[in-house]
């Protein structure tokens, strides 16, 4: 009896100096679901609406020279996209920009079967891009329309989205490029309001300026600058770069904050030869299907971790104590050890 009490005691002592003391005084194991990807400070979105070709022609190279991100919401059935349909079909999406959906002609719907053709048809051809996995969300931006033009309810709408796995996007008032926001200074201090607040902010762009080698006879409306275009990047790649914001697709924002606001994460194991955290949430799978970043205290002699998640592993290094991984909410458990 006393012996085993004894051994007991050891057990405990030596774990507790093999897990060491961690950062903040959290103890090994503790975990947290971080409030944005990367645990950024904030998240922010660009959108560009209707299809136009200098969004190929600027905008897209512009963004992947920064490794950024972007939703460009497209017309199939308008002219100037019909003319680089190849383009947006076959290359424009593997520059790691995602496409929307805003009707095929940016014309209105005539009744509910029309309205079916025009967001059913513009959803069909962007699920065949990005990933190709069908069924997933795809974002949804209702089209600016003259009166008398959009002729079924909001009821009518919502059913049409629903049936296609379509999102609403956040609204265009206050945030609309050219229209709403002229220079570099009001563009990033929505990024800079996000910061403050923790929060999420976004830009609605139509055309960029192209130059005088571009101008393939395709007008482009309320065109931003490209001065203005290229310094607001920058800065919002700045952000990015010191960890304050998350520059996302609108799909991936909409999922992380769906999934993270049921999620729950507990620690099921932490000794001194791993931790086993439980990740899971509410959302469906099927559609709710985005990486949730999770911060987890190691003990200070784990220096380079081994993350295990089913088949997917990957060796993280530790910071101040911790150690920052993506894992997807659901019921395979994650495993951390020190790596050797
Ligand atoms: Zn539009």
């Amino acid at each position: 009896m006393k012996a085993r009490r004894i051994s007991k005691t050891l057990a405990a002592l030596f774990a507790a100096l093999a897990l060491g003391s961690a950062a903040r005084g959290d103890q090994p194991g503790t975990a947290r679901i971080a409030h944005w990807k990367d645990d950024s400070k904030a998240a922010f979105l660009l959108m560009f609406d209707d299809s136009w070709p200098s969004h190929w022609q600027v905008a897209v190279p512009a963004l992947a020279a920064r490794k950024m991100t972007a939703t460009f919401y497209i017309n199939p059935g308008k002219g100037e996209y019909l003319k680089f349909k190849g383009k947006w079909e076959k290359e424009v999406w593997t520059n790691g920009v995602v496409l929307g959906v805003h009707t095929m002609t940016h014309q209105g719907v005539k009744d509910f079967a029309n309205a079916d053709y025009e967001i059913g048809e513009c959803a069909r051809i962007v699920a065949a891009t990005g990933s190709g996995k069908t069924p997933r969300l795809i974002s949804w931006a209702m089209p600016g329309v003259g009166p008398g033009k959009w002729n079924i309810s909001a009821e009518d709408l919502q059913t049409l989205l629903n049936k296609h796995h379509l999102i609403d996007r956040p609204t265009f008032n206050g945030h609309g490029v050219v229209y709403h926001l002229q220079k570099t200074e009001q563009m990033l201090a929505l990024a800079d309001k996000a910061i403050a607040s923790g929060g999420m902010e976004y830009l609605i762009a139509h055309g960029v300026e192209r130059g005088p080698d571009m101008n393939w006879g395709y007008q482009d409306f309320w065109a931003w600058k490209q001065e203005i275009f290229f310094a607001v990047l920058d800065g919002l790649a700045q952000r990015r770069d010191r960890g304050e914001l998350w520059i996302a697709d609108h799909i991936s924002y909409h999922q992380y904050v769906t999934e993270r606001d049921t999620a729950k994460i507990a620690t099921t194991q932490a000794d001194a030869r791993r931790i086993v955290l439980s990740l899971t949430c509410a959302a469906d799978p099927v559609f709710y299907d985005h990486p949730l970043t999770v911060v987890c205290t190691v003990p200070a002699g784990w220096r380079t971790c081994r993350v295990t998640q089913g088949r997917a592993s990957s060796r993280v290094e530790s910071k101040n104590g911790t150690v920052m991984f993506d894992a997807l909410p659901g019921p395979t458990p994650i495993a951390i050890s020190p790596s050797l």
